[in-house]
């Protein structure tokens, strides 16, 4: 604690005598006293004040370097003052109402009134400033050591104020491991239906900082047990299928926990920091699999199609979560080819089925790689190490033929004015169609020169138009 208030030392007691200068009080408070209690490094500091917005906002234009305001209906100004971000937010005491999306901000008068609205005693902690006085009015030290989340006031008060702390719970286990207070879950349980009036952006970002934590497997089953999935990520709860009565195909829900972990190991592939396109992809890759399953009579049970069926139902979720496109788009496509590579066998793909492969994985190919290699959770080491052997021989066969063809820019021989200029036709959907078949030639047969693809092009163009 005191090594990391001596490093942010420089930053918060100066402006802590500015704001006493001009009469205010000052505390840091939330995340980063939470972190430097725990000895972790912390660059955002969020500090709380008896100042009004506007009186914060005359401190901080000489003490800080850029001044925003973005937060100022709630009270906030932030600012900049070398590696640190500085947010200062006025003392507040806000209450949602019952069937309101927005919480009605007041301002408040005391640090005390101010803490007992935080969400969880770890957070509810601050340090007064000059002087460093430590507050914790909720036992947050203690809980801090005893590695556990509980609300300041009654876990019902506190997520009836605000539902979203129920998210919250489940996020803050992920991102720090600590236990949820049995009567924090009851109650997450019983008033899991009031997450509906929280927006859907709000319990997004909650859910992308859960699933991009060192734990998410701890806040997921969270979620899953306490009935919050079945709201916000239905198709998390719906892998939970009963076996069938001999227990033949496995429990897919614990299988898709186990590829997000194992696509975790990974990520070094993909930059090394959390990836939330790879994570989420490995967490919808089955989603199709309750709807597409069929029992039949010699036993056996199928999933036909739960790739297809999958990415759509993931697209769907992922809009009404208000991700973005691209998001949408990149995590659908991994659920969809997810699969493909089993077609494989033992190396049986042709090169023009090898270029198709790259050909749809585009840009993601390498968290396709990722996905692909993770989705294995089989316990018969044999069968594993001949998969990723396998693997390891279809990816070495996309680096040769990629030195051969820059696969990483796959196009056909002709551009479209060559097409048009050959064929003596102005643009329109026989263009297409001839920009079509040399693609897919360009995939058949590898890198033809322009001459032989306009031998070819025109020889498909006759067939064409005699029809
Ligand atoms: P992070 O490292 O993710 O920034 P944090 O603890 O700073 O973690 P924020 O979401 O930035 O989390 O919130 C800052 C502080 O504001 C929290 O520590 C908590 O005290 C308080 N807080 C934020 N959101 C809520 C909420 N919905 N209800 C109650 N208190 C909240
Ligand atoms: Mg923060």
């Amino acid at each position: 604690m005191t090594a990391e208030l001596d490093r942010i030392a420089p930053v918060i007691d100066s402006l802590g005598e500015a704001f006493a200068r001009a009469g205010h009080e000052l505390a840091l408070v939330g995340g980063p006293v939470r972190d430097a209690m725990l000895g972790r490094p912390h660059n955002d500091l969020d500090f709380t004040t008896s100042a009004r917005p506007e009186e914060t906002e005359k401190i901080l234009r000489t003490w800080g370097e850029a001044l925003w305001d973005m937060g100022r209906d709630f009270g906030t100004i932030g600012t900049r003052k070398g590696p640190w971000q500085v947010e200062v937010t006025t003392y507040r005491s806000e209450a949602y109402s019952a069937d309101s999306r927005k919480p009605t901000v007041a301002y408040g008068t005391s640090l005390a009134d101010d803490l007992v609205r935080r969400d969880f005693t770890v957070n509810a902690m601050a340090v007064r400033l000059p002087g460093r006085e430590v507050v914790d009015l909720y036992g947050g030290v203690v809980d801090l050591a005893t590695r556990v989340l509980r609300t300041p006031s009654t876990p019902e008060e506190s997520f009836s104020d605000d539902p979203l702390r129920m998210m919250r719970a489940a996020r803050f286990a992920a991102q720090l491991g600590f236990e949820v207070a049995p009567e924090v879950v009851a109650a997450m349980k019983d008033m899991a239906g009031r997450i509906e009036i929280i927006s859907a952006e709000r319990v997004r970002d909650e859910l992308v900082k859960l699933i991009c934590a060192p734990y998410p497997r701890r806040g997921l089953t969270l979620l899953v047990e306490t009935g919050l999935a079945e709201l916000v990520l239905p198709e998390l709860t719906a892998l939970r299928m009963e076996r069938d009565e001999h227990n033949r195909h496995k429990d897919v829900y614990e299988h898709t926990l186990t590829v997000l972990e194992q696509s975790i190991d990974q990520e070094e592939r993909l930059g090394g920091g959390p990836d939330f396109v790879s994570r989420f992809a490995a967490l919808m890759h089955d989603v199709g699999k309750p709807r597409t399953r069929k029992f039949h009579d010699d036993g056996t049970v199928s999933f036909h199609h739960h790739d297809v069926v999958g990415a759509k139902m993931t697209r769907k979720r992922m809009k009404a979560l208000r991700f973005s496109n691209d998001e949408i788009d990149a995590v659908s496509k991994l659920v969809e080819l997810h699969l493909r590579f089993h077609g494989y066998g033992d190396g049986d793909w042709t090169d023009s089925a090898v270029r198709r492969y790259v050909r749809d994985a585009g840009d993601q190919l390498t968290r396709l790689h990722v996905l692909t290699r993770a989705d294995c959770t089989t316990r018969n080491k044999r069968k594993a190490d001949r998969l990723a052997r396998t693997y390891d021989n279809l990816e070495a066969r996309i680096e040769r033929i990629s030195e051969e063809e820059e696969l990483a820019a796959l196009r056909p021989a002709l551009d479209g004015n060559q097409i048009m200029s050959l064929l003596g036709i102005s643009p329109g959907r026989e263009v297409g169609a001839a920009y079509k078949f040399l693609m897919e030639l360009r995939l058949d047969e590898g890198v033809l020169s322009e001459d032989e693809a306009a031998k070819r092009l025109l020889a498909w163009w006759d067939e064409r138009t005699e029809r």
